[in-house]
């Protein structure tokens, strides 16, 4: 997969998890709020998941956000 992370602000649900497994290498898993931290390690990148409707059954769609 192309490496957008220079360019993506933020992907949602399918796009989010297909963007991540097949580019994203995952380095940390938050145990509390479940935000997993992601690298590319193509332009060295940071990028966060996170689920901001966790109230939903299965915990909502993902979503993805490059680190500031
Ligand atoms: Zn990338």
């Amino acid at each position: 997969m192309k490496c957008q992370c220079q360019h993506v602000t933020e992907l949602n649900g399918v796009e989010a998890q297909k963007y991540a497994r097949e580019h994203l290498e995952k380095i940390h898993v938050d145990g509390e709020t479940w935000e997993i931290e992601y690298l590319c390690s193509e332009t060295n990148t940071h990028l966060i998941m996170d689920f901001p409707q966790s109230e939903l059954q299965g915990g909502g769609p993902p979503r993805l956000r490059r680190c500031a």
